[in-house]
């Protein structure tokens, strides 16, 4: 047996519900496809809209005992699970790698990045706070206590697997609320190997579940519209955050969507074209592009966009791409093959535009999603990639001449996620981070993510905040309770 059978075969694959795994409904199950090889790696259970029923009852029947544990021993709680997870990152990071793509050294960074979130919410845990007043008229007083909000769906995508995970389990944890979450079902390994490091550390019964199903609406729906669930976190795309918001709206549930990005690269003809260079190969290449984050517009100045673009095009030829298990890979498979269909129309779609192809521009063929490391340059701002998600490792220039027409063709969009702005001149990087439309700049840094600052976006990109100091706001509630003193 390889030691990539053993971490496959060390997953319990079935559903994890009131702290024992069961069997999906008529014992269901659909395949786990190994996207470097487009091979069955293995079957998950395949929950029914039953099965999720009895996940969202057992965090219902736990929530009240939950919210009465102790801060303390709810951090410690996630504290063990982040050292289970430094402890596993080996067999963890080869999980991922298989069921996403990734290669091995970013999903060795992923689960560090993953466990991250519950350290931070570890320490957050015990400041909760609340406050006492004086009511302004005097007399009487105000008490303001912070609660669980409840019982928590939290819905997580493929591209990152146990990181979007934990983000969203690290504060429903800290906070005292129960939950279930439900994975991607292209990557539901991760988050079933993560059920198992929770059980270890102590997370009692009921208090977080997990549902894989292939039938993501039709479990997801009933439990939404159910009111047994008092919030829904989801992160994932724009269309089907749209879709939930909608539910979510009939029993008015609290709601956090991270969403979908069309990150604009802003490169300044002062810029230091080295660090702009090596900004947009960490914006553009983390994850094979498949990132919320990825950059996928890069306007370069166009006095300097030939040579920005020699210097992009010669790193992005030189990495070297396969499966991602494999040593020395830098960029692995995408996930799947509509993925591939889909990146290689968008650049076809570029080049019929008068884009011209620096490097890369066409699929690399055999087995597996492959797709190359690609440059494209004077890509036309009506080119259909310029819309929307990419997803993939293709990176396209397009020139510009002023700060104002940079800015507006940045914020010529519907989503507002992230932007980046490369530039040494202090006052035009703070007047255009500011007038950017997004939820976070990265200033001469290619990569924003962090636990403990706010993750999140503006405009179609989402709703509310993780991570950061306010990431366990979103999974309080605020009570006043007025005090009458005499
Ligand atoms: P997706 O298709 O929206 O799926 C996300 C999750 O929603 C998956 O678990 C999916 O399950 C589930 N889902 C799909 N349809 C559903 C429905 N009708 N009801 C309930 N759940 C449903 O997105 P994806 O392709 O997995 O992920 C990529 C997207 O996520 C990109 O748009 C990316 O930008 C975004 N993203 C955003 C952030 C952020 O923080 N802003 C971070 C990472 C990714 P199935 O897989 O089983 O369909």
């Amino acid at each position: 047996m390889t030691a990539l059978q053993t971490v496959i075969d060390a997953v319990d694959k079935r559903l994890f519900i009131d702290g024992k795994w069961v069997d999906a409904a008529g014992r269901a199950t659909f395949d786990v496809i190994d996207p470097a090889t487009g091979e069955v790696l293995c079957a998950v259970a395949d929950a029914n809209p039953a099965d999720g029923m009895a996940a969202l009852q057992a965090a219902v029947d736990a929530q009240a005992e939950f919210a009465a544990t102790p801060p303390r021993a709810r951090a410690d709680m996630l504290m063990a699970a982040f050292e289970l997870l430094h402890a596993a990152v080996d067999d963890l990071a080869r999980l991922m790698t298989l069921e996403m793509g990734k290669p091995l050294a970013e999903s060795r960074g992923e689960i560090a990045y993953a466990a991250e979130f519950f350290r931070h919410f570890a320490e957050e845990a015990t400041r909760i706070d609340g406050g006492y007043q004086t009511a302004p008229a005097g007399g009487s007083r105000f008490l303001v206590a912070r609660q669980p909000v409840g019982p928590c769906l939290l819905v997580t995508p493929w591209n990152f697997p146990m990181a979007m995970g934990t983000r969203k389990l690290g504060p429903a944890i800290a906070a005292g609320c129960t939950s279930v979450i439900k994975p991607a079902h292209q990557t539901p390994l991760s988050m079933l190997a993560l059920m198992g490091i929770l059980e270890e550390a102590g997370v009692p019964a009921g208090a977080v579940n997990c549902v894989t199903t292939a039938r993501a609406g039709a479990v997801m729906e009933p439990m939404i519209r159910s009111g047994l669930a008092r919030k829904l976190s989801f992160t994932g795309s724009t269309r089907v955050g749209r879709v939930l918001l909608e539910q979510c709206a009939q029993k008015v549930l609290r709601t956090s969507l991270e969403l979908g990005g069309n990150a604009p690269f802003l490169v300044f003809a002062d810029a230091d074209l080295d660090e702009a260079v090596d900004g947009a190969i960490a914006a553009k290449m983390r994850n094979m592009g498949e990132a919320c984050t990825a950059a996928n517009r890069i306007y370069v100045h166009a006095s300097v966009i030939d040579e920005f673009g020699r210097r992009l095009a010669e790193r992005m030829a030189a990495l070297t791409v396969g499966c991602g298990t494999d040593d020395g890979v830098q960029v692995g498979p995408l996930i799947d093959a509509a993925a591939l269909r889909k990146v290689a129309a968008l650049v076809d779609d570029a080049v019929g535009r008068g884009a011209r192809v620096l490097t890369g521009g066409s699929p690399t063929g055999g087995a597996g999603f492959f797709y190359p490391p690609t440059v494209l340059t004077h890509v036309a701002r009506d080119a259909k990639m310029a819309g929307e998600e990419i997803f993939g490792p293709v990176a396209p220039l397009t020139p510009f001449e002023t700060e104002q027409e940079v800015i507006a063709a940045a914020n010529d969009t519907e989503y507002g996620l992230v932007a980046y702005v490369f530039t040494n001149d202090l006052r035009r990087a703070l007047r255009v981070a500011e007038a950017l439309e997004t939820g976070m700049v990265g200033l001469n840094q290619g990569v924003v993510s962090n636990p403990a600052a706010p993750f999140g976006g503006v405009k179609q990109s989402g709703l509310g905040r993780e991570g950061g100091a306010v990431g366990i706001d979103e999974f309080l509630e605020t009570k006043y309770i007025g005090i009458a003193l005499t």
